[in-house]
């Protein structure tokens, strides 16, 4: 019995595991074409406002076309395509030109793989598991988008959000009315600190895509864990910010991207949020 059980679990960390490895691949894509199909929607969007005929634009989105080197236009073979491996094989090099290829693309499938497999052992076989798989992947997609062009995009913060609201029907992570009004909460307080900070100092400090994302961990964890949330945020992003100040010597007035750090503190508050609830925050 003993030995059946662990053989169950070997496979379930198995699979979590591959599967993270196939969807951090997808990410990458995810993250490289989704801010390009925003700028294209926005470019027809304007076209069409100034009643131009917008040029015929070959079909763009998650699935077409094939990836390609950016620099020489090899189309990336099925053998090319293997998470991390390929990338390992490749020595990081396009195989046609020998352009360097970042080592973001293994980065990202090796973090999500990590992250798949974190969900499947502190879940175990659950439908918890499938969804916090699904929190993992937005959040580390939300991240590496943010981290390129500072923009969280709706159609990663709201399906977020609403999922978040759906699996709590059933308290998966938390009760449903602590939920909702996390949400709500959520975004009103990043809001207002935003209002609060344009009023001030004339700048803006943040973007409404962060609201949105503190809205959408608030629908997972419920109102109760905002404070662990903001608090976690913004503890990582002095510490980075700092860090940033002395490596790089960036200027104070450097927009710094605020998504990743709820990302992070998003990712504890799922896997450490009912110790961090007990210890820390509660008299
Ligand atoms: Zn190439």
């Amino acid at each position: 019995m003993l030995d059946f059980l662990t053989q169950e679990r070997w496979a379930l960390l198995t699979v979590a595991l591959l599967l993270g490895l196939l969807i951090g691949s997808f990410l990458n894509v995810v993250i490289y074409r989704l801010p390009l199909m925003m700028e294209r929607a926005w470019a027809e969007e304007l076209a069409h406002a100034e009643q131009k005929t917008p040029v015929e634009p070959e079909r763009f989105n998650l699935v077409t076309p094939r990836s390609r080197c950016s620099k020489c236009g090899h189309m990336i073979t099925a053998l090319e395509n293997i998470p991390i491996l390929s990338w390992l094989a490749l020595r990081g090099k396009c195989s046609a030109c020998g352009t360097p290829i970042s080592a973001r693309y293994p980065l990202v499938e090796l973090a999500t793989a990590l992250l798949f497999l974190a969900c499947a052992l502190a879940f175990g076989a659950t439908l918890q598991t499938a969804t916090a798989m699904f929190f993992c992947a937005m959040l580390v997609a939300l991240t590496g988008i943010d981290l390129d062009t500072q923009l969280l995009p709706d159609q990663l913060t709201l399906p977020l959000l609403w999922v978040g609201l759906l699996i709590n029907v059933a308290g998966l992570f938390a009760r449903l009315p602590d939920a909702v009004i996390g949400a709500a909460v959520g975004y009103l307080t990043l809001w207002s600190v935003y209002w609060l900070f344009k009023l001030i100092t004339g700048r803006e400090g943040m973007g409404y895509g962060d609201f949105k994302l503190l809205g959408a961990l608030g629908a997972w964890f419920g109102w109760q864990a905002l404070p662990m949330l903001l608090l976690i945020s913004s503890v990582v992003g002095a510490v980075v910010g700092i860090a940033m100040l002395i490596v790089q010597k960036k200027g104070r007035n450097t927009a710094i991207a605020f998504g990743p750090y709820l990302a992070v503190a998003g990712l504890i508050t799922l896997f450490f949020g009912a110790q961090l609830q007990t210890t820390v925050f509660s008299p």
